[in-house]
């Protein structure tokens, strides 16, 4: 029986196991009988273990590869639709006592402003986030035990979900958070708290120790056994994700999935999301200094290939990415994506003037790539046959770790996200969208309706949406 106070990082992430796994998929990157088994077994939809997985992450067979971006696609569409769910991140502080070598916050980094926000000014925030229609943020911080203690996280959190502005309100949030204790992880939960985001950065060992030399950071078996920590301390949703250009991106996404597999042996739940982040330019930091950079072919593999793997596991994609790879990713497996994002402290209330600043004055954590607004990220997924969800609905109603997978497994997913999607992007058009937006979207809601399988949620649909249109709120099934 597991124990949750005695994960071993060593023994999930066997590293030795995933240098096997490498060499048995490179052995069967042309055996047609055995990739055909595999994708047999992927279209059961059940999973894939992380050998199966790495053998079609590495297949060489370009009708094959095919066949995996095709399963892919129609994976996306069994499990998700056309529902792309929406979020932004808000960093509250970056201060940061560790060393990581890619992140432009690390401690050496003595010409970087440091900033935290007042309660005031991330309630300043939380007013322009929801002017723009944001329900739903990722809350991130540098580590620091003197000005990001948790009692700050937990402060800022209640003066997020307390702000109500005209019609809008934050009803999510999620925390990137680093590494903390299941105490700490129990409070996090008391606080309401979405999905517990942690990225391992590289699964690898010795690359981890080198890519973060001090700080707390530093210890490997305390940041890849977080995850248990946030489980055993009540957190049902937890959100994986490597930073790809790390480490050879085949040991990541080996490592990644023996990660799942081994929350799913010891908690009954695998992962909520997966995040694919990739290096982006920063301050002090050149992506091409990296030696395992990926190119966008060999990402969209990885998102297809984690969409076979992990059918009931959302993923993510942030605007590092441009609308281009964005684009060709939504279609092979992501489900949520970041819109209008600033990566840097006090970043939305800022606006405008950060065009202006100093470069002094910049404490942005990486490039993004795609700069657009809200409305037109919206605008943009409704063009190409996307439904942009504000929903929060799940969490809201305890529909979390293994109760929200069997609602995945039992396909009830049409009956409940799909009429949530559409009354949240209602809201959105009706109080903050562009007259194009809304028209657009208007007629894709109208369409929409009619792909409800159950009457009697049609009908609930069709009344909510009434309500709706007559100034209410915040409805859902
Ligand atoms: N401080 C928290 C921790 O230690 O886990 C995480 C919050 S950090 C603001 C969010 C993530 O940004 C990191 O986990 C890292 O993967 C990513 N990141 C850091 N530097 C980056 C860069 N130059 N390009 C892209 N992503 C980066």
């Amino acid at each position: 029986m597991y124990h949750p106070s005695s994960p071993r990082a060593d023994e999930f992430i066997d590293h030795q196991e995933i240098l096997d796994t490498l060499a048995y998929a490179e052995a069967h990157k042309t055996d047609v009988a055995a990739i055909d088994g595999i994708l047999r077994k992927a279209r059961e939809c059940k999973g894939l273990d992380h050998r199966e997985a790495s053998v079609l992450l590495a297949c060489a067979l370009p009708d094959k590869a095919a066949e995996i971006e095709t399963l892919a696609r129609q994976m996306k569409q069994d499990f998700y639709g056309n529902r792309i769910v929406m979020f932004a991140p808000l960093y509250l502080s970056n201060y940061c006592v560790n060393g990581c070598v890619y992140c432009p916050y690390h401690l050496q980094n003595k010409h970087m402003p440091r900033r935290k926000l007042s309660q005031e000014e991330i309630a300043r925030e939380v007013t322009a986030l929801q002017d723009m229609g944001h329900k739903r943020l990722a809350l991130e911080t540098g580590e620091h035990p003197l000005h990001n203690p948790i009692e700050y996280v937990l402060e800022s959190i209640q003066t997020i979900y307390g702000i109500k502005h005209r019609n809008g309100a934050i009803r999510r949030v999620n925390v990137n958070i680093a590494a903390t204790t299941a105490e700490n992880y129990r409070r996090l939960r008391d606080a309401g708290i979405g999905t517990y985001i942690l990225f391992q950065e590289t699964y690898h060992r010795e690359s981890y120790e080198l890519l973060h030399p001090t700080g707390p950071k530093h210890n490997y078996a305390w940041h890849t056994e977080a995850m248990d920590r946030a489980m055993a301390g009540g957190i049902d949703d937890v959100g994986l994700g490597v930073l790809f250009g790390l480490e050879r991106y085949r040991y990541e996404f080996a490592a990644l999935l023996m990660h799942a597999e081994h929350l799913e042996a010891a908690f009954g739940v695998g992962p909520h999301t997966v995040s694919v982040p990739r290096i982006k330019p920063a301050d002090g930091v050149d992506p091409d200094a990296f030696a395992n950079g990926i190119d966008d072919d060999t990402f969209a593999r990885i998102v297809a290939c984690i969409r076979v793997s992990v059918p009931y596991t959302g993923m993510i994609i942030s605007t590092r990415e441009s609308q281009a790879v964005r684009a060709r990713t939504l279609a092979l497996g992501i489900s949520q994506i970041s819109g209008a994002s600033r990566t840097s402290v006090g970043g939305y209330a800022d606006g405008e003037e950060s065009e202006t600043l100093s470069p002094a004055d910049h404490t942005e954590q990486f490039e993004v790539s795609d700069n657009r607004t809200l409305d037109e990220v919206v605008r943009w997924l409704m063009k190409l046959g996307y439904i942009p969800s504000f929903c929060t609905a799940c969490y809201r109603e305890g529909r979390t770790g293994d109760r929200f997978m069997q609602l995945c497994k039992s396909g009830q997913i049409l009956n409940c996200c799909h009429p949530n999607a559409l009354m949240t992007l209602e809201e959105y058009l009706l109080d903050y969208a562009s007259p194009a937006t809304r028209a657009l979207g208007e007629n894709l809601i109208a369409q929409e309706i009619e792909k409800i399988p159950s009457e009697k949620m049609r009908a609930l649909t069709l009344r909510h949406l009434g309500s709706i249109r007559g100034g209410e709120r915040d409805f859902r099934v």
